[in-house]
């Protein structure tokens, strides 16, 4: 799979060479180049948004039908060959091979999901002040989406805006993270084989402060789906030479809630879950955990005992690993920045700290899950997106203490709450100020239902009827009538 995909773009419903192959891609597990991709020229860029173009009205106009059997066959094509897809994420990002699958899977799940929404675009009938009026508010695809996604969740993250936008209508050009272009553009690829019209679904590689942002500035397209960092989020709205619509998924910094009703093993399950799968590098990763007072100690030796358990290795050798390789260099430096920011602040290292010692870890981005105790809100890693398998405890007295704290950061993302007593779930759900608050399980989304930020964590929402309305006009046609003659 990868051979095919080394040094190409997808544009037009074919596969072809890019101009400029000349980005490395590494396998972070090794340190190993896998592949070359191309930096898109300004003739490519053009290439790719005129294609979307001169495909967008014969899509739109197909039957809601015929573009929902489309996304089904979509869902079939990359379910049929999962293994493959996942053996190639992994290779690039680091996760291992049982989890990239699963990940692949869900992407065919969201086509198939909204291959069903596409279907049920219907629109309202609104009263007016008399009765000789008509209002209706139809819905319209908005035109051509750039989409613009990180590496974290290479095939998911393009998924949601690819299925979102062509449910309703849209045509897209993708620009994936410059560290994982490959699993896009087998998703492009995926597209050409299950039948979907050329110009469709376009995929263009190259660094984002270059390709990215020259998608941002394009007059061509109408609007910008983006998932990545809150600084590169609020650079791309204040960039755009044109009005167009924005969809900002920015990062996070998400607490979770434990209180002295919780079944507190549990707790540590999600807790240990939900800080170090994907080795942190998720917006929804737990960062802190503030616990009741009455049962901090038991739950911080618990948390240091499940995260000491968990097995870092090679995710491409080791297929069901728990923690693979992190995807780059980077994310693991502000690991170890957080870390040693807390340590010298105070704080208690209880778990990890440390790379894996060995000489299989020697090449790779490999880091041991890591708990730190009486942390503070003056620590980076209670207040910053650490984006790394780190997580940082700290004690609390009263819940409003607790929600405090929670809402202490300029993000708004996701929150976790573990507790039995009803009262305090409804206290603290209602109180945190997050696009999500997930109570006794730390899966904190599903396709069903809409996800999205608030303050820096971003505008917009993805998942659910939401995430394919993101993509529409609204149209209100108003008619008036008269009696007709002879009535
Ligand atoms: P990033 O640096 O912001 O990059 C995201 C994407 O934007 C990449 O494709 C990047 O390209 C591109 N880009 C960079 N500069 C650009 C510019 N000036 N104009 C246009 N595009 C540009 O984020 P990341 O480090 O890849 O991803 C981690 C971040 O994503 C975290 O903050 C995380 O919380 C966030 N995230 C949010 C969600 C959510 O749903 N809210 C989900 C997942 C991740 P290159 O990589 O090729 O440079
Ligand atoms: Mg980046």
């Amino acid at each position: 799979m990868l051979q095919n995909l080394i040094g190409k773009m997808i544009i037009d419903g074919a596969v072809v060479a890019a101009r400029s192959p000349t980005v490395e891609v590494a396998n972070p597990s090794t340190g190993e180049i896998i592949g070359v991709v191309g930096i898109a020229s300004a003739d490519e860029l053009e290439r790719a948004v005129r294609a979307a173009r001169a495909a967008f009205r014969p899509w739109a106009d197909l039957p809601a039908k015929a573009r929902s059997l489309h996304l089904h066959n979509l869902g079939d094509a990359i379910a049929a060959d999962a293994d493959a897809m996942a053996r190639l994420m992994t290779l690039e990002q680091g996760k291992p091979v049982n989890e990239a699958r699963g990940e692949i899977l869900k992407l065919a799940e969201t086509c198939h999901f909204y291959a069903e929404e596409a279907a049920r675009i219907h629109g309202e009938t609104i009263p007016n002040d008399s009765t000789d009026f008509d209002s209706t508010v139809v819905r319209e695809p908005i035109g051509v989406v750039g989409a613009i996604t990180p590496w974290n969740y290479p095939a998911e993250l393009v998924g949601w805006k690819l299925c979102g936008a062509l449910a309703a209508g849209c045509t897209i050009v993708i620009k994936p993270a410059e560290i994982t272009p490959f699993t896009a553009l087998a998703i492009g690829a995926k597209c050409i084989e299950a039948g979907i019209p050329a110009g469709v679904v376009n995929v263009i590689t190259g660094p984002g402060s270059v390709v990215g942002q020259a998608l941002v500035e394009h007059k061509g397209v109408d609007k910008i789906a983006f998932t990545g960092s809150s600084a590169v989020g609020l650079k791309i709205q204040q960039s755009a030479t044109s009005v167009k619509r924005m969809a900002l998924e920015l990062g996070g910094n998400c607490p979770m809630v434990v209180t002295a009703s919780a079944d507190l093993d549990a707790a540590v399950a999600g807790a240990a879950r939900r800080s170090f799968r994907n080795c942190g590098q998720i917006c929804i990763a737990i960062n802190r955990i503030y616990v009741a007072r009455s049962v901090y100690d038991a739950f911080v030796a618990k948390l240091a005992q499940a995260a000491d358990a968990l097995r870092v290795a090679d995710g491409l050798a080791d297929p069901s690993a728990d923690l693979g390789s992190m995807a780059s260099a980077e994310p693991l430096a502000k690991t170890r920045a957080h870390l040693n920011d807390a340590v010298a602040k105070g704080a208690r290292l209880l778990a990890g700290g440390a790379a894996p010692e060995g000489a299989a870890f020697a090449k790779g981005h490999f880091f041991r899950p890591t708990v730190l105790a009486d942390c503070t809100h003056e620590m980076l890693v209670m207040t910053e997106e650490t984006f790394g398998p780190i997580v940082g405890v700290a004690p609390f007295d009263t819940l409003a203490e607790a929600v405090q704290k929670s809402n202490d950061t300029p993000y708004g993302l996701a929150s976790y709450v573990y507790g039995k007593d009803a009262d305090e779930i409804r206290y603290l759900s209602r109180r945190l100020d997050y696009g999500n608050v997930a109570v006794n399980t730390v899966d904190a989304g599903i396709i069903n239902a809409p996800y999205g930020g608030r303050k820096q964590s971003g505008v917009g929402y993805e998942h659910g009827r939401e995430g394919m309305l993101e993509y529409m006009n609204f149209k209100h046609i108003r008619v008036r009538y008269d009696l007709p003659e002879g009535a």
